[in-house]
């Protein structure tokens, strides 16, 4: 079944022995193919020329025609360097090497004219350019060789000190597109190209290395992102066709008596348009006969607790039981505190299951829940234990998913003899909604992206740590007022020890530094019954300072708690920040969160920092996380295939992915097993992608 362009790299004309193993090594290209997949991360567009008197250091790259004046070495060992003066009527332009500068200086000839490219900084009154591109200035040749768009392909540090550059790889990818191009095949049905007016395969592939104009390479462009997302979309769907045809059946909650009266009479206060759209989503979907899979994301604060209750009621309404599943068990036990008082107040029965439950509890939990007269339970794993049986379980409601796998969700639906319970995942860990369609591509989303009224924004300030008395004298005059603060510092597991010794110091000059105040400490290396007791003396306001580790991430709800401050902030990531700070905020109050750093900043750190006292937005703060650590790092990714992304910016294109999906969506409905023989050439691409990714992996290992 091999190909053209299984064809070995050595073999294309112009590349021999030695470029094919820098291809090898320093890109990971092997063949023909893997060559054409090279693609240019940008273009230059090499249509006009500046005056070298029209340049200024703020403009981007340029070219200019200019006669090389000059040309010395100048300086000793390290500090040697290359440098000329190119000159026009009406200026001159200094340029500069730091390396390769013997080979320039053979290349370049002192009075001959040059197309010079790059782009210029200003050093004094004078320009300069870094290592520029220099052509032989050819009047008439040139003009027609340099024109329209250059391809920018990434290469190494290694291939330029080889003279092994961008422009000698496009030289060689255009020779292999002239032998190659006819071989291309079309990877999309026709009536799909057609009727989302896409350019053939064949030509976006030329297009994307060597477009004609602008317009060519966004066609070039589209193209390949399409394609890239409906083969990643018809992946993530066929597995949800999959579950489809399963036939999961779901319990139909459509009588809500309880609920109405919940809502009309009880609700201590007006629901949030989000929530009430929310809400409506959720029993839409629990009417229909089919299990629910809904994520429900919220930032920290938005109100997901009472929206599950709500859910709650409707699946007792139904003669069925709820279960809220949560992480740890400080989160389950703020899950109970926070629906206890809803539950006491309507006389539905409530129940906590942890691990730590005593045996007289879990007996009582254990019967009631059987027998069906304990409608909710809260809990941790402990919920998912073999022993654990329920009369009827309807309503599976899971707090922070990403902590969960897909085995637990699994090991939950098993607990009932009737159809699969609903799920409802909730996060407070904001995912882009492009993001959340494509990673967890089997759940439906619904967002909450509204706070309750009246709530006042934290207010955030970075700070330098030589700032820090400043810092501790507002946190005085905070702490006179009455309110309580926080001080975080970061835990890195690798380093447990040496952050260990860093938060007993800053305990240690905390306590001095506020000697008239009480101090808690708490870290994930005490006794859990002793982190509890010590934020609890916190929560009723008997100590003032929780000095604290990121433990406090989760768990904690004090709101009388008004000010964070962070230590080393520039080393947590944004969603952690983010977390963090969502411990303040929670009353009548205004809140504060004050970000500590050292003065050196790496530009990633600077960004984080900013974005946190730029916004106190989720979503937003997401999507920066996203552009800033691309979609890799963030939970639940990994399996996703979103990292291996090459066109598409799920960010970006998130117009694109959810008409994609709609696509894939539709395909799949009407030709489950693409039977059809327009839809033979998505099989062949599959199964295409498939061999790629088996031959990526065996080179790897
Ligand atoms: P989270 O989404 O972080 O779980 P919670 O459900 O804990 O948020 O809600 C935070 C606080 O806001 C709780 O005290 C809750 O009672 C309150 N709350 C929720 N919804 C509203 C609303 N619509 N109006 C006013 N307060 C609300
Ligand atoms: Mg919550």
């Amino acid at each position: 079944m091999s190909t053209v362009f299984d064809t070995k790299i050595e073999f294309l004309k112009g590349v021999g022995a030695v470029r094919a193993e820098i291809l090898n090594k320093e890109l990971g290209v092997y063949t023909f193919g893997d060559l054409l997949e090279q693609y240019p991360f940008r273009h230059e567009d090499r249509t006009k020329f500046y005056k070298i008197g029209e340049v200024f250091d703020d403009t981007a790259y340029v070219q200019m025609i200019g006669r090389l004046t000059s040309l010395n070495s100048v300086g000793d060992g390290r500090a040697k360097r290359l440098m000329g003066i190119v000159s026009d009527e009406t200026g001159e332009m200094e340029l500069v090497w730091f390396k390769g500068a013997k080979w320039i200086e053979r290349k370049l000839k002192v009075g001959s004219w040059y197309i010079v490219y790059g782009k210029p900084q200003r050093y004094g009154y004078k320009l300069s350019i870094a290592h520029p591109e220099m052509d032989e200035y050819d009047q008439g040749v040139s003009q027609a060789k340099s024109g329209g768009l250059q391809p920018v392909y990434h290469t190494t540090e290694k291939m330029k000190a080889k003279s092994f550059d961008s422009r000698a790889l496009a030289k060689l990818t255009r020779t292999l597109l002239e032998k190659v191009y006819h071989d291309i095949s079309e990877t999309l049905p026709e009536y799909l190209i057609k009727e989302n007016n896409l350019i053939s395969k064949g030509l976006a592939v030329a297009w994307t290395h060597f477009p004609k104009n602008p317009q060519t390479l966004q066609q070039a462009k589209d193209r390949l992102k399409f394609e890239e997302l409906f083969f990643l979309q018809m992946k993530i769907i066929a597995s949800k066709v999959g579950k489809r045809t399963d036939k999961y059946r779901g319990q139909i909650f459509d009588k809500i008596p309880t609920f109405n009266i919940f809502y009309k009479e009880h609700l201590p206060f007006d629901l949030t348009g989000a929530q009430k759209r929310v809400v409506r989503e959720i029993y839409d979907d629990m009417r229909k006969g089919y299990q629910m899979n809904r994520l429900l994301q919220g930032d920290v604060g938005s109100g997901k607790t009472i929206v599950a209750f709500m859910c709650m009621l409707m699946a007792l309404d139904n003669d069925a039981q709820s279960a809220l599943m949560a992480p740890t068990e400080i989160l389950a036990q703020q899950h109970y505190n926070g629906l206890k008082p809803f539950a006491d107040d309507m006389g539905v029965t409530i129940e906590l299951l942890t691990g730590s439950s005593k045996t007289k509890d879990r007996r009582r939990i254990d019967e009631t829940l059987r027998d069906g007269s304990l409608k909710i339970i809260v809990g941790t794993h402990a919920l998912i234990e073999d022993k654990v049986d329920f009369y009827n379980l309807g309503l599976c409601v899971i707090d922070e998913q990403h902590r969960f796998g897909v085995a637990q969700r699994a090991a939950l639906w098993k607990k009932t003899s009737k159809e699969k319970p609903h799920m409802l995942v909730m996060t407070a860990t904001p995912i882009p909604r492009t993001l959340a369609m494509t990673v967890y591509g089997d759940l439906e989303v619904s967002i909450i992206d509204e706070l309750p009224a009246g709530r006042k924004p934290i207010i955030t300030w970075h700070k330098f740590d030589k700032g820090r008395l400043r810092v501790f004298g507002f946190m005085r005059e905070q702490i006179e007022l009455g309110r309580q603060a926080y001080i975080v510092y970061p835990l890195i597991e690798e380093s447990e020890t040496l952050d260990y010794k860093n938060l007993e110091e800053g305990y240690e000059s905390v306590s001095r530094a506020f000697p008239d105040y009480k101090v808690s400490i708490v870290h994930g290396r005490m006794k859990p019954a002793d982190k509890d007791a010590e934020m609890q003396r916190f929560a009723e306001g008997k100590t003032q300072i929780m000095v604290a580790t990121t433990v406090i991430e989760v768990g904690v709800n004090v709101p009388n708690a008004s000010i964070m401050v962070i230590e080393n902030a520039e080393k947590f990531g944004l969603a952690q920040l983010h977390q963090l700070r969502g411990r303040v905020g929670r009353g009548a109050e205004q809140s504060y969160c004050v970000l500590m750093t050292g003065d050196k900043l790496s530009k990633d750190g600077k960004v984080r920092i900013q974005t946190m006292v730029d916004t106190t937005d989720g979503f937003k703060i997401a999507d920066a996380d996203l552009k800033l650590r691309g979609p890799g790092d963030i939970e639940g990714t990994q399996q996703s295939g979103v990292l291996d992304l090459r066109h598409a910016d799920i960010g970006q294109d998130s117009a694109l992915l959810q008409k994609v999906r709609n696509i894939a969506e539709n395909i799949l409905d009407e030709d489950p097993d693409l039977v059809k023989e327009e839809h033979a050439i998505i099989k062949q691409q599959q199964s295409m992608l498939v061999r790629k990714s088996v031959t990526n992996w065996s080179r790897i290992s």
